[in-house]
């Protein structure tokens, strides 16, 4: 049986291309990417394993890290509205499949894409300018929209009947709603998207490339969790927005420390529950006194006149510091956001 690599986020359009291959005999691969905010975090792609397990096809999880961050760092293609280098990313994990497929010995690496349904990345000239670049011409397979594309190798062989595949374009959903409802598919419904399509991500993001050019891959995970404020181009925290986030960010907190325990702390509150800060970079005293009040501030007891502060790590000795939570025209003079205009080289 041949085997083929299915791009999989368990999405409609992704499930529809498994379950089509599938139909001819392919044994496929549900290969699955997760961005490196929810890679190590605790965070399980279950969207992903739900719908793989219902179209009974193995699923494969590729956690993104290092080789992403280079790729984000400086996109070849530039970036969309935000932080997100949509074209460089398709590039990038169509090159990644293609890896994969040759190391497993699939015959083709298949895309629930759909040519022109999305801005940019699945306009039809794009899918070829993508596949130009990633080096992978006439080796990807777009099951939705195939008939609308020149034949793949996989066709051309006659492993693959493109007679049996669509020929979708643009944005309406309807023929891959009424396949997935003929065949009793399971799909994911659609999520709330890449957080670097995000506006305020976006605005971290610009903050890191133009403080910390440098930065590691546990500052650029940072990006998607909590409040983010920076006093001066050496000093940020970032303080937790709930409970969940504390324990995202205590890991994070963990990794920064094996690897850079000279440049990061940790806030909490001594004597109630509440956010958990980071602190990273060289702070001034007064830098210290703003993350306290400020950790304070998205406490419960954010009335008390002082609240104490433990600041630990860092040789800090489980410091206490006595604040006055923070006030909000001080949180705006720092936060990091997407009214400030930061200076950037992200287009
Ligand atoms: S939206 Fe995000 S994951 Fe999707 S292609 Fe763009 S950068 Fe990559």
């Amino acid at each position: 049986m041949h085997k083929a690599i299915v791009m999989f986020s368990g999405g409609l359009d992704s499930v529809v291309a498994a379950h089509a291959l599938k139909s001819q005999g392919l044994d496929v691969i549900a290969l699955h990417f997760v961005l490196p905010f929810y890679a190590g975090v605790g965070i399980r792609p279950a969207q992903a394993e739900e719908s793989a397990e219902a179209l009974g096809v193995t699923l494969r999880v590729e956690e993104e890290g290092e080789e992403f961050l280079e790729m984000v760092r400086s996109p070849k293609f530039g970036y969309g509205k935000n932080a997100n280098p949509c074209i460089d990313c398709r590039i990038h994990r169509v090159q990644k499949a293609a890896r994969i497929a040759e190391e497993t010995g699939a015959v083709c690496v298949a895309t629930g894409e759909v040519a022109g349904q999305r801005p940019m990345s699945q306009k039809m000239h794009m899918l070829h300018r993508i596949e130009k670049a990633a080096g992978v011409k006439g080796k990807i397979l777009r099951p939705l929209s195939a008939k609308l594309l020149p034949p793949t190798e996989v066709e051309l062989a006659g492993i693959v009947d493109r007679e049996k595949l669509f020929d979708i374009s643009g944005r309406t959903r309807a023929v891959q709603l009424a396949y997935a409802k003929e065949h009793g598919l399971i799909h994911a419904s659609p999520a709330g998207g890449c957080t670097l399509t995000n506006l305020e991500t976006g605005a971290r993001f610009a903050d890191l490339m133009a403080n910390n050019p440098l930065f590691s891959l546990i500052d650029f995970k940072l990006i998607a969790y909590g409040r983010h404020f920076r006093t001066s181009p050496k000093y940020r925290v970032i303080i937790s927005r709930n409970s969940g986030e504390n324990e995202i960010i205590e890991k994070l907190y963990a990794s920064l420390q094996a690897s850079s325990p000279s440049n990061v702390f940790q806030m909490y509150l001594r004597d109630a529950p509440g956010p958990l800060a980071i602190g990273l970079g060289e702070p001034s005293e007064d830098d210290l006194r703003f993350s306290a009040a400020a950790t304070a501030r998205f406490s419960k007891i954010r009335d008390m006149e002082s609240v104490a502060v433990i600041i630990s790590g860092n040789n800090f000795d489980n410091r206490v510091t006595n604040v006055r939570p923070a006030e909000e025209s001080e949180l705006d003079r720092y936060r990091v956001s997407s009214d400030k205009k930061v200076k950037t080289p992200l287009r």
